[in-house]
């Protein structure tokens, strides 16, 4: 396979043989147009070598998966607006809809991917940043935190937007408001640049075997680990012993052909402790900047939630979940001390 440049018009102004056949009836995204195109007898110029145009595009594919993350956490976050301009107006049964326990539940299992994303986008924007500079180790950590961002990001959109519908009740259905385009536009990310089977596969089969990418998670990670030497011990070592049970996990699957049907399983783990990672230290930054440590009440349902075992019928299990969505849903920061009292006291 190569790359050509297809110029539109030719050196003579007649335009080149192509043929746009029709556009295509998609699902979403019907404001950014595919269509068909032959190109038969077409003028094209060899871009590169020959026979290298997988490898060059693959340059362009991996911008491309990582502005997929990114577009994918900026839809959720209008998701949770939605939701939560809702919830705190509508009322029912004499109250807001926000006071509602189960719906403060809705509300949280909307939070935590927009907000998961939000950290890890931001840390792979700014590796790339450093990448772009000539920094090795951080294009190395960008080669594994782009495929992580492209698949978990990109199918955590689609129940998020799904959910900020059912929370718009029956107006969420109607195409007055934005929720229905946002689950129709929501789902081009499980396919565009690669399906989430041929993400999980681009890093077990090479970003660890080949690149060692993960090597350079692990050191990054460890590295905000260090800088957080104000959180408890026993919640910083649960991080320190999550990172670690993920990179074996990864590791083992990235070793083994015969357990490639669990590579979505180690991606989304490894994504899962980033992210935990970065709302600790996001959160216990701004908090002993005397701002709002609630970041890491988010860290801990992450941990809760996608790392440890639940037994999903344990009624008192969801004490510490109540106290955070309590912070969380409300409007008002959170100190470091109160932050820190609930996460030790739950
Ligand atoms: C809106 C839109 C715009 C697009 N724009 C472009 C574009 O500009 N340029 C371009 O080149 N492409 C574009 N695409 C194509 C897109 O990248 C592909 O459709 C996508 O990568 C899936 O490939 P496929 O359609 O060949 O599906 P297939 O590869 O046939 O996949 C079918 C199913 O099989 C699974 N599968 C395939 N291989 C494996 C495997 N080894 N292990 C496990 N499961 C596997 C997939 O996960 C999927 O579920 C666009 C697609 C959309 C929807």
């Amino acid at each position: 396979m190569s790359l050509f440049l297809v110029p539109r018009k030719l050196d003579d102004r007649n335009r080149n043989h192509y043929r746009i056949v029709r556009l295509k009836n998609k699902l979403g995204t019907n404001s950014m147009a595919s269509g068909e195109v032959t190109l038969n007898g077409a003028v094209g110029y060899l871009i590169g070598e020959q026979g290298s145009g997988l490898r060059q595009i693959m340059k362009t594919v991996s911008l491309s998966r990582l502005s997929h993350g990114v577009r994918a956490a900026a839809m959720m976050r209008r998701c949770l607006n939605e939701a939560l301009q809702v919830a705190r107006h509508r009322r029912q049964f004499g109250q807001r809809i926000i006071e509602f326990p189960l719906l403060r539940r809705q509300l949280m299992k909307i939070m935590l991917p927009t907000e998961q994303a939000l950290s890890v986008f931001l840390f792979a924007g700014h590796t790339m940043a450093a990448a772009n500079a000539g920094d090795e180790q951080a294009e190395k950590l960008l080669r594994i935190l782009t495929p992580l961002l492209k698949l978990r990001a990109c199918r955590d959109n689609v129940p998020v937007a799904t959910g900020a519908m059912e929370i718009r009740g029956g107006n969420g259905y109607i195409e007055d408001w934005v929720n229905a385009r946002l689950i129709r536009d929501a789902q081009v990310g499980l396919l565009w640049e690669g399906t989430s089977n041929i993400n999980a596969l681009d890093v077990v089969s090479r970003a660890i075997p080949k690149v060692r990418a993960h090597e350079a998670l692990v050191q990054a990670l460890r590295a905000r680990l260090d800088d957080i030497g104000a959180l408890p011990g026993q919640f910083k070592d649960q991080l320190v012993k999550q990172l670690d049970r993920a990179i074996s996990f990864a590791e083992e699957i990235a070793s083994d052909q015969q357990q490639e049907d669990k590579a979505r399983m180690a991606v989304s783990a490894l994504y899962n402790v980033t992210s935990a990672i970065l709302l600790a230290w996001e959160g216990t930054l701004a908090g002993q900047a005397g701002g709002d440590a609630r970041r890491i009440l988010l860290a801990r349902l992450v941990l809760d939630h996608r790392l440890l075992p639940q037994d999903p019928m344990a009624a008192g299990a969801s004490d510490f979940d109540k106290a955070a969505a309590d912070m969380l849903l409300g409007e008002e920061p959170v100190g470091f001390d109160r932050v820190i009292k609930t996460l030790t006291s739950l």
